[in-house]
């Protein structure tokens, strides 16, 4: 583990107790004592359980001003054991009414992304830094980061992929505490506890922009590398 991991994990655990403080959770259930012939990694809940109970908590999350404008939350949705997670910015129009994360155009192309590197949309976790869609699609503010940043730590902590794949400048700046852009982040990989960290340009940026699309792909070859792998491509 690299050696900041430790420090990450006791920070994630400490914004979560606060965060569910916040919503007025008084009470945790302590782990049950193993029972005979099962051990305690047996009674431990499934990453889908607990990903699941976060969902149900999250459901009525009003910490920020987005609670307001919102139709639902968007956690979340894909492979509870992925090794790859892709994390993007926040919910626009289509994520905010059909709920789900990466459903317009811009998931598409995120899709035939995923694709690229020999996977499919259902082996791979995908969720945003913000859970509510900022209205008229704003940039999310500084405080509504702050509010909705437990909610992602202890997503990342439920799922544990080997690499998390952060998508255009809030993702990557959000994960890796930093002011730097997105230009200068991309084409290597950083940590985020003891899970490797891709920063790369969103989809909806290449939609714009197709030129960024070569630097995209040497990225996911990065990443492909990293899971171990083979390339479709020649
Ligand atoms: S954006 Fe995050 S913190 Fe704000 S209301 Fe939605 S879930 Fe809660």
């Amino acid at each position: 583990m690299p050696p900041d991991a430790l420090t990450d994990i006791v920070t994630t655990v400490h914004d979560y107790l606060q965060y569910l403080q916040r919503l007025g959770v008084t009470e945790l259930p302590l782990p049950a004592l193993p029972q005979q012939g099962k051990t305690r990694e047996d009674l431990q809940l499934s990453p889908a359980r607990r990903l699941q109970q976060l969902a149900e908590t999250t459901r009525h999350c009003q910490q920020c001003r987005l609670s307001k404008s919102r139709t639902q939350v968007v956690f979340g949705t894909g492979n509870p054991e992925a090794d790859l997670v892709f994390v993007g910015e926040a919910p626009g129009r289509d994520e905010d009414e059909q709920g789900e994360p990466f459903v317009g155009p811009a998931g598409q192309l995120l899709t035939r992304i995923i694709e690229a590197i020999g996977l499919r949309r259902e082996h791979v976790y995908m969720l945003n830094v913000i859970k509510c869609r900022p209205p008229n699609n704003r940039n999310p503010l500084p405080d509504e980061l702050v509010a909705c940043r437990p909610i992602l730590q202890a997503q990342l902590a439920c799922l544990q992929p080997r690499v998390i794949c952060a998508l255009g400048n809030f993702a990557a700046q959000a994960l890796l505490h930093t002011e730097e852009k997105i230009s200068r982040l991309r084409g290597r990989l950083h940590w985020f506890g003891d899970m490797q960290v891709m920063p790369t340009y969103h989809p909806a940026y290449l939609l714009r922009n197709p030129q960024a699309k070569r630097a995209v792909w040497e990225d996911m070859q990065l990443v492909q590398r990293a899971l171990g792998l083979r390339s479709q491509r020649g």
